[in-house]
């Protein structure tokens, strides 16, 4: 990575403002239904603990568009990571101010303490250069570990990095090598698989990837579209007649980069999309005018994991099918167990995909499971992530 790291800065007795990923999942009872984002920030955590830093988290959590909210408070994550940590990590009413400034002022080395929610402010999300500056003056060094909003310039992301010197954390730092590795010097051949359900939500990563791949294999209600504009009837697929010439001009492309574009060569088709909705694999001339493709047949499904099983490189976003309905998980589970059992190296990006990986099982068998989703589809675009870009270079 061509940013410093954690480990390029001396933080014995520092105070270091470290801005985590703890946007976790909450139930009813307001009790973390899943820790993945907090645990994957201990590594930096614990290293800041063993080198005597004087640690100050800050984080979002949800949306409490900029009103204090106590349904959005870090008071859960608080309690779960002085249980991970094994040590006391109080949590400062405010993410600003005098209460802040106090608590970071009597921090001791290797001390941890949580700053409220960042976005029960308005001016977070606004990059407010006065709020930012407010928050940089609690420590002496920025540590920016939280990928997944790593594609926002807020305050607490980018205005922080205006007025103290700026580093990556250590999941920071992974998720960058890990994908600007396979985007840029890809092991080959090097295979990479979108899905989901839009062609809209993923022109930006196809059009990107075109120019670095060997073979684009696409699934998932994508595409459909992409089938249409091969003269294929898909009934009542999910479809956007808006995006047909696009698909046309991509799959022209693919051919011309001598990219080997795949798309699925059987379906599995229902008339309803309905968890309990009958079924049947259907060939691509086959697909009734009252049907719609929820799945990739098992032709694909072998068709695709043929080609995985001989990549280097695999990067994948998005699922083969409406895999939360088992009835259409199939294609996606066989993909993902192509993914794992993959020699080279392989990379899942995306909500629903990681999701979707963990449900079949073989997530520790991923070289790596990137934990931002918009990130690290903006990464995939090629964009530059604006809390990546304000890190010292190294
Ligand atoms: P990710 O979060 O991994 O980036 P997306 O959000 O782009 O993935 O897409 C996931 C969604 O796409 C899932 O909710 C899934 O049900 C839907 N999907 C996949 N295949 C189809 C299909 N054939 N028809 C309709 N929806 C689909
Ligand atoms: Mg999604």
């Amino acid at each position: 990575m061509n940013k410093k790291s954690v480990k390029d800065v001396t933080v014995k007795g520092k105070r270091v403002l470290v801005r985590a990923d703890f946007n976790v999942p909450l139930d009813e009872q307001g009790q973390i239904t899943d820790d993945t984002r907090i645990r994957a920030s201990l590594p930096t955590i614990e290293y800041l603990v063993k080198e005597g830093a004087r640690i100050i988290l800050a984080s979002h959590l949800g949306r409490p568009k900029g009103q204090v909210n106590a349904k959005y408070s870090l008071a859960p994550v608080a309690k779960r990571l002085s249980e991970r940590l094994g040590q006391n990590v109080a949590l400062v009413q405010d993410c600003i101010g005098e209460a802040a400034q106090k608590a970071a002022e009597k921090l001791q080395d290797g001390q941890v303490l949580l700053l409220e929610n960042v976005r029960f402010h308005k001016e977070e999300e606004k990059n407010d250069p006065e709020f930012a500056r407010e928050m940089a003056s609690l420590a002496d060094i920025f540590v920016n570990d939280a990928f997944g909003t790593a594609h926002r310039a807020h305050a607490s992301t980018e205005g922080v990095t205006h007025y103290i010197p700026a580093v990556a954390g250590l999941l920071m730092q992974k998720e960058v090598e890990f994908m600007g590795n396979a985007l840029e010097r890809p092991e080959r051949p090097f295979v990479a698989i979108i899905g989901g359900a839009k062609v809209s939500d993923k022109i930006g990563v196809i059009e990107n990837l075109l120019d670095k791949v060997n073979a684009l294999i696409i699934g998932g209600g994508m595409a459909n579209t992409f089938l249409k504009a091969q003269g294929y009837k898909v009934g009542k697929s999910l479809l956007e007649e808006d995006k047909l010439g696009l698909a046309k001009q991509l799959i022209e492309k693919a051919k011309s980069k001598g990219v080997a574009l795949e798309l699925p060569i059987d379906v599995v088709a229902a008339k309803e999309f309905a968890a309990e909705a009958s079924h049947r694999i259907a060939a691509l001339s086959d697909i009734q005018d009252d049907e719609m493709a929820l799945d990739i047949g098992p032709a694909s499904a072998e068709r695709f994991s043929t080609i995985i099983s001989s990549a280097q490189t695999v990067v994948w976003n998005g699922p083969m099918g409406v895999f939360e309905m088992d009835a259409f998980a199939k294609g996606t589970e066989r993909v993902a167990k192509a993914v794992a059992d993959c020699k080279g190296t392989t990379i899942v990006g995306g909500g629903d995909s990681v999701a979707a990986v963990e449900k079949t099982g073989v997530a520790e068998r991923m070289t790596h499971i990137s934990t931002g989703g918009g990130a690290s589809l903006e990464f995939l675009e090629g964009k530059v992530l604006p809390g990546v870009a304000a890190l010292q270079d190294a």
